[in-house]
């Protein structure tokens, strides 16, 4: 049978079958998948095939091989020795939820996080929420960041998850889709879902696999699937998208408008810091690239160890 994974403990994976029903499955054998090395060889989000078995008077499945992945994103453990655990994979887009205030999202955050989903192949969608609490001036720093940020290639939608505006283009967005929502605690993460779909936190016990597992974990990832058609993957206690390696030279490869100057530099190895006849840099002179867009970027190049940490959560 062929089956998407929609929960996993690390022992057991909870698989929905084409035909809609649920099956508790487990790994046969070791699986060594697309070269990476990680504590789950399954996620969340993966076509896997399995077979079925009798197991006293429950059915159990047997997952045998796992699909090809479009994308994947990772968290790596700083205290674990930088164990790599796979978060969720095939993931159509992540929306990121920004506001103004309460809490104040940085540029810094939000150019770190896309350029990490740009290195994860993963689109963004970004959602300025809270509209409905901003004066004059913060409505007008909206429209300018969603324009910077509509330039560069990335969509963008002002909401309010409390008002309901513009929540039905979060849905038409969401239609078919794997989507999963990442931003600062308080942005307003939980309040936008349960906008979008009430009866979404009823769901979240109908398929428990406490049952098989003895113990509750909430570190795991776990999608649930929409009414109006695709899924949400629920990530507990990550706010965005932990760490990722990246040697300094491909970081400008991340920042799509830099990537699309850099033929135009001198030194087709050109950081865009110091070199001579730099297309970003004369870009930037010309006000074609954002200041706050480079100032992140020079960030993230003179970070150290080039790790970036883009969320405040540890495992
Ligand atoms: P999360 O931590 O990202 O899940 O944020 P929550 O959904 O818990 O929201 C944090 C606080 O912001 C709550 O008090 C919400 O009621 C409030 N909130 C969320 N969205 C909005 C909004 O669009 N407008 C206003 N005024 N408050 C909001
Ligand atoms: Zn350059």
């Amino acid at each position: 049978m062929k089956g998407k994974v929609y929960k996993s403990t690390g022992s057991w994976y909870s698989v929905k079958a084409e035909d809609g029903a649920f099956y508790e499955c487990r790994i046969k054998g070791k699986f060594r998948i697309q070269g990476i090395k990680s504590t789950n060889p399954i996620a969340v989000g993966d076509n896997v095939t399995f077979e079925i078995e009798r197991m006293g008077d429950a059915e159990v499945g047997t997952i045998s091989a796992i699909g090809d992945r479009r994308n994947y994103i990772i968290r790596k453990s700083v205290k674990l020795s930088k164990q790599t655990h796979i978060i969720a994979a095939n993931l159509d887009q992540v929306f990121l939820m920004v506001t103004l205030n309460n809490p104040v999202t940085y540029t810094l955050f939000i150019d770190r996080f896309l350029a990490t989903a740009e290195a994860y192949d993963v689109p963004v969608v970004l959602l300025f929420n809270k509209v409905d609490t901003y004066n004059d001036e913060e409505l007008a720093e909206v429209k300018y960041l969603a324009s910077l940020y509509r330039t560069i290639g990335y969509t963008c939608i002002g909401i309010s998850a409390k008002t309901g505006k513009n929540i039905n283009k979060v849905r038409e967005l969401m239609k078919d889709k794997t989507s999963m929502f990442a931003g600062n605690s308080g942005v307003g993460k939980s309040t936008l879902i349960n906008a979008i779909q009430p009866a979404l936190s009823l769901k979240t016990s109908e398929i428990s696999l406490q049952h098989l597992q003895g113990q509750h974990t909430t570190t795991f990832a776990e999608m649930y699937d929409l009414d109006f058609g695709g899924q949400i993957i629920d990530t507990p206690g990550i706010k965005g998208f932990g760490i990722v390696d990246m040697e300094k030279d491909e970081i400008g490869d991340y920042f799509p408008e830099f990537f699309r100057l850099k033929s135009d530099c001198k030194f087709n190895n050109c950081l865009h810091i110091d070199e001579p006849q730099c297309a970003v840099k004369k870009a930037l002179e010309n006000n074609e690239v954002a200041w706050s867009r480079y100032k992140s970027y020079v960030q993230m190049v003179s970070d150290e160890e080039n790790i970036h940490r883009i969320d405040d959560h540890d495992p």
